[in-house]
């Protein structure tokens, strides 16, 4: 058991070192020239679940019930069935950087819209293909240390369901959660210990990754709303009156990102990247993901979790 802890603490070690060359280094990880280049994302996090984590079940309850478990996601992928203790579900944060951060600080009001930031609507957009190339990157870097793995997102066994309910099989912020990298914010955005302005992908191994401890189970414990009942300025910031003291209202998001959608690609026009999406398991190509958390700039949990010093230890 020590031995397969150092081995696992190891391939955590070398795959996080790994992740933040690529960070450093890869061309994907920038803006185009017309928004004078510079990095999307600073450096990475990673967190661990085991694949037998008996939350992985709660989450078809919470997220929906055809939400999938490492191992269904494992099998789906078309790999062998092994026992879901033998899995590994490694989750990574990509936080954008401070000055993408601040420049989305200003959106762009219109007499009937409020859009979001071009800098951060490409940014978001070149972002997914360097998280794309990052969860392809991370499958080979374990393939070549002998084990297998797969991510959920790439995969015939991830889709996005919209049935009355609007989720998806495999939720990477509930994934991240499980993995012990945040809790969840009166926004619905998963804030870490870089904060919520972040974008998140996974792969599922059968490589013993040492396993993160979760902080809490108590999944909004970093929320300034839901721990002290203050803050709200996620709530303040959305235009679509989408955040509430009763919480996050997916509908009404949903519809103004698709409000923001229809005006910002034709106003990006040619300088956007296509990405596809399964949605009700039918393929999609040529989305333009652009974006739109109003509610995640110039607020207390954009790079922090503002719940921090609450859980310093001043004995
Ligand atoms: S802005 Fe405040 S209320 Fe909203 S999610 Fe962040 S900490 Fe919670
Ligand atoms: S993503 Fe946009 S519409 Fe949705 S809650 Fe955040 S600010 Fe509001």
């Amino acid at each position: 058991m020590e031995q397969l802890d150092s081995l696992g603490l190891v391939i955590k070690d070398e795959l996080l070192r790994f992740l933040e060359k690529e960070f450093e280094s890869s061309k994907l990880n920038l803006l185009p020239e017309k928004y004078k280049g510079g990095k999307i994302f600073s450096h990475p996090l990673i967190g661990v679940a085991q694949g037998n984590d008996p939350i992985f079940q709660k989450f078809k309850e919470v997220v929906g019930p055809e939400h999938l478990t490492p191992l269904e996601m494992w099998v789906g992928s078309g790999q062998d069935q092994l026992s879901a203790s033998d899995l590994y579900v490694v989750s990574m944060v990509f936080p954008f950087t401070d000055k993408i951060r601040r420049e989305s600080n200003n959106p762009i009001v219109l007499p009937r819209i409020t859009l979001p930031a071009e800098t951060y609507s490409v940014a978001r957009n070149y972002g997914n293909v360097f998280k794309r190339d990052i969860m392809k990157q991370t499958i080979n870097f374990l393939k070549e240390k002998g084990y297998n793995a797969v991510s959920g997102m790439s995969c015939d066994a991830y889709s996005v369901i919209l049935k009355g309910k609007f989720y998806s099989t495999w939720s990477e912020r509930y994934i991240a959660f499980a993995a012990g990298l945040g809790t969840f914010g009166l926004h619905e955005g998963l804030i870490t210990e870089v904060g919520c302005n972040i974008r998140l992908a996974s792969v599922v191994t059968n490589a013993p990754i040492k396993v993160s401890r979760r902080k809490s189970d108590e999944p909004y414990s970093n929320c300034l709303y839901y721990a002290k009942g203050t803050c709200k300025e996620c709530a303040k910031k959305c235009p679509a009156n989408a955040i509430t003291e009763k919480g996050h209202n997916k509908t009404k998001c949903n519809k103004y990102r698709w409000k923001v959608a229809r005006k910002m690609i034709p106003r990006l026009g040619s300088i956007l990247k296509p990405d596809s999406r399964r949605i009700n398991w039918k393929l999609k190509e040529d989305i333009f993901l652009v974006g739109c958390e109003f509610c995640q700039f110039g607020v207390q949990c954009t790079d922090k979790n503002p719940m921090v010093s609450d859980y310093l230890d001043f004995d």
